[in-house]
């Protein structure tokens, strides 16, 4: 749907129409979102917040708007519990180290899950190192499916957060959230969510998830690089230090000590990404004018389409067939080295990813190199699956 909008995927690759199905690394931008960042630096670029001008003037109420129309979107309650940072993994660090520097104490435990994108591992492991805390895993299951049953036993009087990820990006799994987030609550411990490769499929609402912390990038909902979101409840951001020190983020400065500037901004120091965040603010009104649930139904439909067609072929095996999945197939080709795949498949004009996707460690459960992954978007086809279908037949032939 709305295929006419991305004018990038218009064009030949070897020869052939491309097919983009890259979608969980990046999404591809329409041009309203494009138009909305040129015109942004066409007739209002300046400096927020800081000028009496005009220009500066129009700039923050833009940026203020866009900030807004996110807290709509996740349905927070303020809209200074959105902070502005570069994408997920800055977000995630921002809560690790934050919430990390004022919470976390030796001996103390953090929990994360088996499927995690590096970006939910690594940050938890530098601050837990600093801090003399550890880490605790929820375990998954072969189809790639959380186990909740051992999520509460890892429980003790000396976890401090939790911190999973909403899909995975890997093996495509929903993760039962509000169940995981309920638990948590129920021993008093707060819950951030990785909400990377959910937030362009499903609704997201903060609120009635009840999540602590959720970080999302604009580049996977049809927005621009290099802007994502922490939305963090109020009680949480007024008791965090400021993750970065510079501009904008000060009430006074003597050249002794500073005092810090109220919420949102406490968080966001320095010159700000405006032209990215106007252009996110326009791929929220895009998702928004055609509805979430016409896109994820739609990608459902992509997706088991794939999965019936790609189940037609010999010898290949999926990685990640949980009962609640997005729209994102891994798979591997019996006997092939899935880089092998890729680069025959990209050959045929097929954008696929191969190799860990960031997720080393659920590469290493299934003690595989890594995968072959096609991830789908609102503007994909069937026709382009069946593309998919054919360059993977070809793969094998050429493998014989
Ligand atoms: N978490 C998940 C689940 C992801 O898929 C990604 C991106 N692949 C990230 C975090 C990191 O996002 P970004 O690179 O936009 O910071």
């Amino acid at each position: 749907m709305n295929r006419e909008d991305f004018i990038i995927l218009d064009q030949k690759i070897y020869d052939r129409h491309l097919v983009y199905f890259d979608n969980a690394a990046t999404t591809q931008k329409p041009e309203v979102v494009l138009n909305a960042m040129s015109d942004y630096y066409r007739t209002i670029n300046s400096n927020i917040h800081r000028g009496a001008h005009y220009l500066s003037q129009r700039a923050t109420d833009r940026f203020e708007q866009a900030r807004q129309r996110i807290q709509a979107f996740i349905n927070a309650v303020y809209s200074h519990e959105v902070i502005f940072t570069r994408g997920t993994t800055e977000s995630i660090n921002l809560v690790a180290s934050s919430f990390g520097k004022a919470f976390l104490f030796p001996g103390d435990e953090v929990i994360i899950s088996g499927m995690e994108h590096h970006s939910n591992i690594v940050p938890w492991q530098l601050i837990c190192e600093e801090k003399g805390a550890k880490i605790k895993v929820i375990p998954f299951d072969e189809r790639g499916a959380l186990d909740v049953e051992k999520f509460e036993p890892l429980i003790t009087d000396k976890t401090k957060i939790v911190a999973i990820t909403h899909v995975s990006n890997s093996l495509g799994t929903i993760n039962p959230v509000k169940q995981i987030i309920d638990i948590a609550h129920s021993h008093g411990i707060p819950v951030m969510l990785d909400g990377a490769q959910a937030i362009s499929h499903i609704r997201v609402d903060v609120q009635a998830l009840d999540c602590d912390f959720y970080c999302f990038s604009g580049h996977k909902m049809y927005g621009p690089m290099g802007i994502g979101v922490m939305y963090g409840k109020e009680k949480w951001l007024e008791k965090m230090p400021p993750y970065q020190g510079g501009g904008e983020m000060i009430k006074t400065v003597t050249l002794e000590k500073s005092t810090y500037a109220d919420l949102p901004f406490k968080f966001e120091a320095g010159t700000p990404s405006v032209g990215d965040v106007i252009g996110l603010e326009k791929a929220i009104e895009y998702i928004e004018n055609i509805g979430l649930a016409k896109i994820a139904a739609y990608e459902e439909e992509l997706l088991r389409y794939g999965v019936e067609k790609l189940s037609e072929i010999e010898d290949l095996d999926f990685v990640g067939t949980a009962p609640h999945k997005a729209a994102i197939i891994s798979f591997n080709l019996k006997g092939i080295h899935p880089y092998d795949a890729g680069v025959i498949i990209d050959r045929i004009g097929v954008a696929v990813r191969t190799g860990h996707h960031c997720t080393q460690p659920v590469m290493d459960i299934f003690c595989i190199p890594g995968t072959i992954r096609a991830s789908f978007a609102l503007y994909n086809e069937k026709s382009e699956i069946d593309r998919l279908v054919e360059a993977v037949r070809k793969v094998k032939t050429m493998f014989k």
